[in-house]
């Protein structure tokens, strides 16, 4: 584990022992890779025994509208890209059907290692990877971010209500729009949820244009 002190360290919270240097004057894309490489080898929480690699997240350092999912699955630990597998090609056609193309936005995940035979992450094991995904919406500063699925829910909101109960209406997070809704995963189980998902995403399509317009 790499651990760097300097005086222009980010102090993370929740990992005390974990420091991210990331020199001022970068540009945001150079921001991510300066932060992706410095939490390549992190063994802060027990998923990095399974993994192949790290899965930091992909697409447009400067986007106005992020997904957040739960942790890699196979194929994304092993392509180093989240949602690449089913689930990840549903998510790109409903990004499009927004009217959007997948490298306009953002995509990350709570977790960035995947957990072993894809169970959810742990509470703990979430508190200890949420620091870089804070970290990372902080450099992207999106107007708009999609979570997908209750554990993206609970890791990113700390709420206990279902995502049933919460899909469909806007939240806040740290002073961006945040809207809930199911997972791509969910749907591929149970196609009739697909409408739900639309629905929210058009809010969303709807918000960022709005937002934007007002640039
Ligand atoms: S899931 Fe996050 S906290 Fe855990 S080892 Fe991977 S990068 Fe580190």
């Amino acid at each position: 584990m790499r651990h760097v002190t300097t005086a222009s360290s980010v102090s993370l919270l929740n990992a005390k022992d974990y420091e991210i240097d990331i020199p001022e004057g970068l540009s945001k894309q150079e921001q991510l890779d300066c932060f992706a490489s410095q939490i390549a080898d992190c063994t802060l929480c027990p998923l990095h025994t399974g993994r192949t690699q790290v899965v930091f997240g992909v697409g447009n350092p400067d986007a106005d509208l992020m997904f957040i999912g739960e942790a890699p699955g196979r194929d994304e630990d092993q392509q180093g890209e989240p949602f690449v597998g089913r689930a990840g090609q549903l998510l790109t056609k409903i990004i499009e059907a927004m009217g959007f193309s997948r490298a306009e936005a953002y995509i990350a995940n709570i977790n960035k290692c995947r957990p072993p035979n894809n169970r959810a992450p742990t509470p703990d094991e979430m508190a200890k990877c949420m620091p870089f995904l804070e970290k990372q919406i902080e450099i992207i500063q999106p107007k708009v971010i999609c979570l997908l699925g209750a554990t993206a829910v609970r890791g990113l909101l700390q709420v206990k209500q279902g995502i049933t109960k919460l899909r469909g209406t806007f939240m806040e997070w740290r002073g961006i729009l945040v809207m809930p809704t199911f997972h791509p995963a969910y749907l591929l189980r149970n196609p009739a949820g697909k409408r739900d998902v639309w629905e929210d995403v058009q809010r969303v399509r709807d918000k960022v244009r709005e937002m934007q317009e007002q640039e």
